[in-house]
């Protein structure tokens, strides 16, 4: 007979709940710190309780508990939000970081990813079977988060969005039931979740489509000094232009970071670097990548066959470490104008901290492919965004928390006659909360508040890009 608990009890609080089998964490838990950090360490809030769920049973009643104690609820999936969505002042974090696994079909080439995985889970356990999805160019970046808005990366342009590959999603709605989203079952759920972001449930599973990639693709970044900045772009936007889909490519303005790879001398340096990623044969990518390596006077060309994985998560501890305060802003562009470049290499060098930097973005290809009201992702047509990506350690706070955000600021601003008028929901922060009708327009805000009105009627999944119901 089974002897497992079906109760959670937390001491300090004597806070239970019924059904409830992962780990609670509350105030005064020696885990408590830890598992109230997100990826911003500028982020400090202190949730009234940490569910951390086991599976789809204990998310069911953490959703239900919540609801009858009217506590606030946010959802942890990677913790990677820049505006720190994932946590709360005294509310329940419903935390999926133990619901990690990723269960690959090769033949079908399919994947089921628990809604807690991070990237590096995905492309580990797909690679294996020389298979990937579209995920971020980061790999501690969180699947939920990243999907349910949309989702970049390397083989967008190839594969499309990563809510192009997604085939179904299980999600926990506010009232405590378990649906499935797919384009033949809930088909409203399904449209709203490919861009919408996290207003309509706790997402438990998504399900996607795998095709071949690697093991081995030619990438890396080559870098240049930033005095050739304005030189580089211009090649870079006529390169891109004519680039085929397997080409993926991101411009980062700053410093060379600290990369084994990058000699001593050229570490923090000012420098552009194109990092590319080819998803095809590599003899056809060293044709392709041929002219841009051949472009200006680069500082150093570390484009080489690399694994696919390992590329992915190549940055993760050199630029985008927990626990750094970080501060963004983001923008889609009508083009790479003459006028935007000038803006881009004039204000790229100007932040006061080393570790902060701008980064571009190609998009076309597959993704401008699909029709613009498939999904509720705005910004199909956009062929360039740019984040600027203000970064510093704690420990600088008094020297860079203000400085560095009107960085920021002012960028943007100097951005303003080259924008889209759209911007990637995911690329918003805390003080972005306004332009959530920028990131969906007014029509795609229209049909998500409609869905929204259906699945969440008293808006209980509002910490997020918020959708307000009809
Ligand atoms: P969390 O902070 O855990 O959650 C973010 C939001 O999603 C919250 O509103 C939360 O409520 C909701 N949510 C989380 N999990 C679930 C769930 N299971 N069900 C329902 N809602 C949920 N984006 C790209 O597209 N491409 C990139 O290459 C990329 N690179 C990035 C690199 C870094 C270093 C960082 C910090 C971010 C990057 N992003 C990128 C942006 C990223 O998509 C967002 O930060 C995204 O929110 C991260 O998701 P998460 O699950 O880690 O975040």
């Amino acid at each position: 007979m089974s002897t497992q608990t079906t109760q959670a009890t937390d001491p300090r609080t004597a806070t239970t709940i019924p059904g409830f089998r992962g780990e609670l964490i509350a105030p005064g838990d020696p885990a408590y710190d830890t598992a109230r950090a997100v990826w911003n360490g500028g982020v400090d809030r202190h949730p009234r309780l940490i569910a951390r769920c086991r599976g789809s049973a204990d998310v069911v009643a953490a959703v239900r508990f919540a609801r009858e104690r009217g506590l606030e609820i946010t959802i942890r999936g990677g913790g990677h939000s820049v505006a720190g969505l994932a946590v709360c002042d005294d509310g329940m974090v419903i935390d999926l970081s133990t619901m990690r696994a990723v269960w690959v079909d090769p033949v079908d080439r399919r994947a089921r990813v628990q809604g807690g995985a991070l990237w590096t889970d995905v492309d580990r356990e797909t690679q294996v079977h020389e298979l990937a999805t579209t995920g971020g160019i980061v790999g501690h970046t969180g699947v939920a988060g990243l999907t349910l808005g949309g989702g970049l990366g390397f083989l967008a342009r190839k594969h499309g969005l990563t809510i192009d590959n997604l085939l179904a999603a299980e999600v926990v709605t506010a009232d405590g039931a378990i649906v499935r989203a797919a384009a033949d079952e809930n088909p409203d759920l399904f449209w709203a979740l490919r861009g919408g972001g996290g207003n309509f449930g706790v997402v438990t599973t998504f399900e996607f489509a795998l095709h071949p990639v690697g093991p081995s693709v030619m990438a890396g970044p080559i870098f240049w000094p930033a005095a050739e900045t304005t030189d580089v772009l211009h090649f870079y936007r006529d390169f891109v232009a004519e680039a085929p889909d397997e080409l993926g490519t991101v411009v980062r303005l700053g410093t060379a970071p600290p990369l084994p790879a990058i000699p001593e001398q050229l570490r923090w340096r000012p420098a552009v670097a194109v990092f590319s990623c080819y998803v095809g044969p590599l003899d056809e990518a060293e044709q392709v990548l041929s002219p841009l390596r051949r472009f200006g006077t680069p500082l150093i060309d570390l484009l080489s066959p690399t694994p696919y994985a390992d590329f992915q998560c190549a940055l993760d501890e050199i630029s985008y470490r927990h626990g750094w305060h970080y501060y963004w802003k983001a923008t889609d562009l009508t083009d790479l104008t003459d006028d935007t470049i000038a803006v881009v290499a004039d204000h790229a060098y100007a932040a006061g901290s080393p570790r902060s930097y701008a980064a571009m973005f190609h998009l076309g290809g597959a993704i401008a492919r699909v029709p613009a009201d498939a999904t509720a992702y705005v910004g199909r047509h956009v062929p360039h965004n740019i984040i600027v990506d203000a970064a510093w350690l704690p420990e600088e706070a008094t020297q860079h928390a203000t400085t560095e955000p009107a960085w920021a600021r002012d960028f943007l601003r100097a951005l303003e006659p080259h924008r889209a008028g759209s911007v990637y929901v995911n690329f918003l922060d805390v003080d972005d909360g306004s332009r959530v009708r920028e990131a969906y327009g007014d029509a795609i805000y229209r049909r998500l508040a409609e869905v929204k009105t259906s699945y969440d009627p008293d808006n209980t999944f509002h910490r997020n890009r918020n959708i307000e119901p009809a």
